[in-house]
């Protein structure tokens, strides 16, 4: 069904493309579109996001750029158009990919839209097509088609559509390279087509996605293994390196530093979309002092939300440090990043938030929950910063 802001907006124009530049989430707001210098982009993400610093100063670069195109586009009169740059985030679970392009958009006041690339399949199968995507951030716009046109969209588990080596199956390629064409005309920018219900009739329209910002992120596993082949690399010890090779190999967590094009190429990506991602941010894994600058540190930090949780049944909670340290130590155990905070919050909270009772937690208290996390019994978490 259209919403009241849909049927006005077919009112004047029912199959244009849109050709405007609307740089607002939401048209009540009246204010010129400010734009910020990556630096000032960047601090904005700095508030929020712990460590990544060079994603945070890739990401800042290239949004304030994308958005110059679009003044420049629009300054020009629709006539002078540059090429937009997309970009690709690689890093493990829980390392705040997701998150930075939410704390992105946020501050740019944009609409934004994540998708999972594992849900969709080529056109005519079952499952999601690249049209739903775009679909996700008109609805995401509430329904304001110009907002939506100069959006972001963030493309998550997107190493999980790279071509199957294997070839073994009889059945076509339903996700894979066909996916990958698919996601080509959100990326490289083109006119799609779309069709919306109005209750009894169809209203047909078109979107030109040549101003939308995508950003497509993944774990990208075994990509190391890839770049350290290309580089030839060979770890011969488990235990590590002999002197002469400690100074000229890179340590295995900072291998992915080195990606380039051909490996991703390598990892199933078709050249088309890889030119079209011309910008490669590595994030890290978080260490244990990241994780507890998350949990007790960031603005908006996990002890401060829940403190804010607490106080609201007129009942204390405090953390001594040694808690806080020994929850990022499990939170690195556990393998998905900072998103096991949360879990451990909630497990070692669960009996206080019952009981609407205060609660002083200590390292102990962590201990006692290791077997809810799925810990075998006393895990000791010894991992160094
Ligand atoms: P992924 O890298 O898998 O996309 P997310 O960005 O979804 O991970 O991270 C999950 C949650 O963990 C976020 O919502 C955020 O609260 C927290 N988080 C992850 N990384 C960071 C970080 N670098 N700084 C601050 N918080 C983070």
């Amino acid at each position: 069904m259209l919403s009241q802001r849909e049927r006005d907006h077919f009112g004047s124009a029912l199959d244009a493309v849109r050709s405007k530049v609307e740089l607002f989430k939401d048209d009540v707001q009246q204010k010129e579109f400010e734009l910020s210098t990556p630096k000032e982009i960047y601090e904005h993400l700095d508030r929020f996001v712990v460590g990544q610093e060079r994603a945070k100063k890739i990401l800042s670069t290239i949004a304030h750029n994308h958005y110059k195109r679009l003044l420049i586009w629009r300054e020009s009169g629709f006539k002078k158009r540059l090429d937009k740059t997309n970009c690709i985030l690689i890093g493990p679970t829980g390392s705040g990919k997701t998150f930075m392009v939410k704390q992105l958009a946020d501050y740019l006041k944009v609409p934004c839209f994540i998708a999972d690339a594992n849900s969709l399949t080529a056109a005519g199968y079952v499952g999601k097509d690249a049209e739903s995507i775009v679909e996700g951030l008109i609805d995401a716009s509430d329904g304001n088609y110009d907002a939506a046109a100069s959006g972001i969209i963030f493309i998550d588990e997107f190493d999980k559509i790279a071509k199957r080596k294997t070839s073994g199956t009889k059945g076509k390629d339903v996700g894979g390279e066909s996916v990958q064409q698919a996601l080509l005309k959100i990326i490289e920018g083109n006119v799609m087509e779309f069709e919306r219900s109005t209750g009894m009739t169809k209203v047909k329209f078109s979107i030109d996605t040549s101003n939308i910002l995508v950003i497509v992120g993944g774990a990208f596993v075994g990509l190391e293994d890839i770049i350290e082949k290309r580089k030839k690399i060979t770890r011969s010890t488990p235990i590590g390196f002999t002197q002469k090779d400690a100074v000229e190999v890179p340590d295995r967590s900072e291998i992915l530093q080195y990606v380039k094009n051909e490996d991703l190429e390598d990892f199933g990506f078709i050249p088309e979309i890889l030119g079209r991602l011309p910008l490669m941010a590595v994030l890290k894994e978080l260490t244990v002092s990241d994780l507890v600058n998350i949990l007790s540190k960031v603005e908006g930090n996990l002890v401060s939300q829940y403190t804010d949780l607490f106080e609201f049944s007129k009942t204390e909670l405090v953390f001594d440090d040694e808690a806080i340290e020994e929850m990022a130590k499990v939170a690195q155990t556990m393998g998905t990043g900072a998103r096991s905070l949360k879990t451990i919050m909630e497990n070692v909270l669960l009996e206080p938030m019952f009981n609407l009772e205060h609660a002083h937690i200590t390292a102990n208290d962590i201990e006692k929950i290791q077997p809810q996390l799925g810990n075998d019994s006393k895990v000791k978490a010894t991992e160094s910063t």
